[in-house]
């Protein structure tokens, strides 16, 4: 197989360059804190740096884990580090000795960050955000256990391309400068070390080029080999979420069973293979917290799909009626937006891999979010107007969520419950799941509906409701009034959702200190290679623990991306640190 060169290496200034693995979030912030010292730079991709830079963070929603913020604060919202830091140990839930030692030093850097430095570093860049914050994982019912005491989870103005363009475009100028280079279509196969056993370079294959949309699977056909000397190696190259094969191995039947689920749908891109993973390991990275990983439970096929088997996560806020696959309702805390990963383990133990929501037209309008970038026009395309006219004014929800309505594999949308419920068997055979019974599920409505007489209730999902809308701007426009579902006349039609595993994060990854430097097996530190974002368990090899507070992913790349940048500065070139406002100002 013919050996290539890379087109424009002659560009480079002739000291090794750093090596990226990764054009995602996590390597483009990275790339843009070494570009700020000028430091020669190499970002590669399996995937076209034409058409698919910054990964997974393009098609996210943009949401941004905040604390003590000035939206918060311009909201009311009493937030602040000690109570974060509360939030977030009782979330992460760390038990490990060993394995979480670097993780739990993570955790409290990265609260730190997120309460002092990180709403003053992206805006510095020039991000925004919406007015409204949101109240992501709103908690298992204990004030010391998992969730979000306040909302805390900041949707970007111009969602996920907005947070790539702040550290593409000055990563670019550098590249017009010379000091970096993007070259896409590079597969890294093998990390290369030195006697000493210090990474020093990268060998690959050129892949086929593949101009294929951005998102959308490409080719792996080798056309040639490449190896790259290197000061620095990288690690940037993402989860395992697009690899159900590697989901599916690394599922904790013992935590999430009884049985590994059979069904999921894809909510990330083909490229996040998790392959990378595998060769750090194999070159002597340690990595920990395989069996922790972030799936959503509340999954829709997408109609109109971009990866294979690509599924849209519906981040719901708390009024529709969750059922189990045969029809009983989930009990608390297990309520929409509540509670992921223990509401996972709930349906898991079912032995079915989907659930149902009951809704009806006022709840969707107002309370159905899609999480994904393309499913957000309005704030993706900057549209106040779009924005107000849709979300707080009108009947219909957005158009993404109307289309979901009429084409989506999982809808059914009917006038009464008798047809409704019809039609939720017809789907229910799809998967072989148990034959609903419509005088069963009349009651479990008809019992909800019984508490929603009063603003006071003993049903803990009325509570919730009760509680959010005393938050005002999810009254305003996130939380629909209480109401009864069988009061069709008003509200109606009635809708069911049949609710997909959906595949996502990978919440353990490369073992990293807080200088995103890869530890080895043995806890002595890897000469030469780092790793950041969710190939690092987005900083030390599982910063999450067990559970996400939302937000904390592009957060987590952004955090460990910037330390490994930093780091790898000083490294290649003592003394960068103290030089970086001044070649800050020169860029
Ligand atoms: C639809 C969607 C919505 C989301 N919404 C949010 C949100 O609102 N808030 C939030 O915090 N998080 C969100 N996330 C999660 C977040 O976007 C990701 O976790 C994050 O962007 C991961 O970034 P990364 O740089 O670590 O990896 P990636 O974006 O996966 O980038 C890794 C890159 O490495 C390349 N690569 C992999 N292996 C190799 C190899 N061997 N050789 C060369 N290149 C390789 C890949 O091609 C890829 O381009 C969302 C994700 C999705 C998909």
């Amino acid at each position: 197989m013919a050996r290539t060169r890379s087109r424009s290496r002659a560009a480079l200034p002739p000291a090794k360059p750093v090596v990226i693995i990764g054009h995602g979030l996590a390597g483009l912030v990275a790339a843009y804190e070494l570009s700020l010292h000028s430091i020669p730079t190499i970002i590669l991709d399996q995937e076209s740096s034409r058409t698919n830079t910054g990964g997974q963070a393009f098609w996210s929603l943009g949401g941004i884990f905040l604390v003590d913020s000035a939206n918060q604060r311009r909201l009311g919202i009493k937030d602040s580090r000690e109570l974060a830091m509360r939030d977030w140990m009782g979330s992460a839930g760390f038990d490990r000795e060993r394995e979480d030692t670097w993780p739990r030093r993570w955790a409290e850097a990265f609260v730190n960050f997120a309460t002092d430095e990180m709403e003053a570093y992206l805006k510095g860049l020039g991000m925004g955000f919406l007015f409204n914050v949101g109240w992501a994982e709103r908690g298992d019912g204990r004030a010391d256990g998992h969730g979000n005491s306040v909302p805390r989870f900041h949707v970007t103005w111009g969602t996920g391309p907005e947070v790539v363009r702040v550290f593409e475009e000055p990563v670019r100028r550098a590249e017009k400068k010379g000091t970096v280079e993007f070259r896409g279509r590079h597969m890294v196969t093998e990390i290369i070390k030195d006697a000493e056993g210090r990474a020093v370079g990268v060998r690959g294959k050129v892949l086929q080029d593949d101009d294929a949309p951005r998102g959308e699977k490409t080719n792996r056909v080798e056309v040639g080999d490449f190896e790259i000397e290197a000061s620095a190696v990288l690690v940037a190259s993402g989860g395992i979420g697009g690899n159900v094969a590697a989901v599916k191995a690394s599922w904790p039947v013992g935590r999430l069973g009884p049985k590994v689920p059979d069904n999921f749908v894809v909510g990330v891109p083909a490229h996040v293979d998790g392959k990378m993973i595998g060769i750090a390991e194999a070159a002597g990275a340690n990595v920990i917290n395989r069996d922790r990983m972030w799936h959503y439970t509340e999954g829709v096929s997408n109609w109109n799909p971009i990866w294979p088997n690509h599924g849209i996560r519906v981040l719901p806020a708390p009024s529709s009626l969750w059922l189990d696959a045969s029809g009983k309702r989930l009990p608390p805390p297990y309520f929409p937006g509540t509670d992921t990963l223990g509401t996972l383990k709930h349906i898991c133990s079912t032995g079915y891999d989907y659930t149902w929501f009951i809704l009806d037209q006022t709840i969707i309008a107002r309370e159905f979010a899609l999480s994904g970038s393309e499913q957000n026009p309005d704030v993706t395309g900057k549209s106040i107007w779009q924005l107000i006219t849709t979300r707080i004014l009108g009947g219909k929800g957005p158009v993404p969520v109307q289309n979901f309505q009429k084409h989506g594999a999982d809808f059914v949308v009917k006038d009464n419950l008798e047809d409704l419920v019809q039609g939720m068997n017809v789907l229910a055979k799809e998967r072989n799941g148990p034959v609903l019974e419509l005088d069963k599920i009349r009651e479990v409505v008809e019992t909800r509906d019984g508490q929603m007489s009063n603003p006071y209730s003993k049903d803990h999902q009325a509570m919730l409701i009760n509680n959010g809308r005393l938050y005002w701007p999810d009254k305003r426009s996130r939380v629909a009034p209480p109401h009864k579902l069988l009061d069709t006349k008003t509200h109606g039609p009635l809708i069911a959702v049949r609710m997909n595993l959906l595949t996502r994060k990978t919440l353990g990854g490369i073992e990293t200190d807080l200088n995103s430097n890869v530890m080895r097996e043995d806890g002595s530190r890897f000469p030469g290679l780092y790793a950041a974002g969710e190939a690092a368990g987005f900083g030390g090899g599982g910063v999450h623990g067990y559970n996400s507070l939302e937000g904390t992913f592009l957060g987590g790349c952004i955090f460990s991306g910037r330390a490994a940048g930093r780091a790898i500065a000083e490294e290649v070139r003592p003394g960068s640190l103290s030089t970086k406002v001044a070649e800050q100002s020169r860029l």
